[in-house]
């Protein structure tokens, strides 16, 4: 029986490829296309913005340091926020550091002959460990606590960045204001600075704190030998 060449049986020189070709050519057309279009959408902006500086949403920093604008919504540093005359609300009540859920806080009370009730001594706040979360803001009965936009806090050593957020050691400011003149107030409030007071690492030296504001742990032989071998 003669076997014919049926259309089944086409070689492949007979296969068409014209319309493969074709199709290419047109997704090549048609990406084109596309990212030309996307292209103007880009400079579109860029053009808007050279037009009109006031839509500029991109900030030139560090440049911009003295002008920077920051979202009222930014967390960059807890502040234990004192009034006008450097006097604070907070009645060392420890409910901020229950709350945190990461133990950033620790607040360290005392009590005090002068209103004869307990006063904040050390509010300790662990910026390393903190997760910016808020909590404490919105637990603290008396609106003590707010997240600044203080953004610039980086160091070289971990230790900075265990802050005291207290700049003195005493009654409340509400407390303060009872007693009969600045005299009296002056005598019941204590300085502390930023540095000062026990750290969560365990009272080793700070670097690049003068000696005078250095932690003063109660077993001074033991923070000595642990200053000689920091971990
Ligand atoms: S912001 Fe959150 S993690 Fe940071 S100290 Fe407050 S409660 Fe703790
Ligand atoms: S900051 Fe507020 S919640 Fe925290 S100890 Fe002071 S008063 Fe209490």
């Amino acid at each position: 029986m003669e076997v014919t060449n049926t259309p089944q049986q086409k070689t492949l020189n007979d296969v068409q490829t014209q319309p493969v070709h074709r199709w290419a050519e047109m997704a090549f057309v048609q990406k084109t296309v596309t990212g030309f279009q996307s292209l103007l959408k880009g400079m579109r902006i860029t053009f808007r913005y050279l037009i009109d500086q006031k839509t500029v949403v991109t900030q030139q920093y560090p440049e911009n340091r003295e002008t920077l604008k920051l979202a009222e919504r930014v967390r960059a540093q807890l502040e234990l926020i004192h009034d006008e005359k450097g006097f604070h609300k907070c009645t060392s009540c420890h409910i901020c550091e229950e709350a945190c859920p990461n133990a950033s806080i620790h607040v360290i009370d005392r009590k005090t002959p002068a209103v004869s009730k307990t006063e904040l001594d050390h509010f300790i706040w662990r910026m390393d460990s903190c997760t910016f979360c808020n909590l404490c803001v919105m637990v603290c009965p008396f609106s003590c606590l707010k997240m600044n936009s203080q953004f610039e806090s980086s160091v070289f050593d971990q230790r900075l960045l265990v802050y005291n957020l207290t700049k003195y050691a005493g009654p409340t400011s509400v407390a303060l204001a009872k007693l009969p003149d600045d005299e009296s107030r002056q005598k019941a409030i204590e300085p502390r600075t930023a540095y000062e007071g026990p750290t969560s690492l365990n009272h080793y030296y700070l670097a690049g704190i003068p000696k005078d504001l250095q932690p003063q742990p109660q077993n001074s032989a033991q923070n000595s030998e642990k200053s000689e071998n920091p971990t």
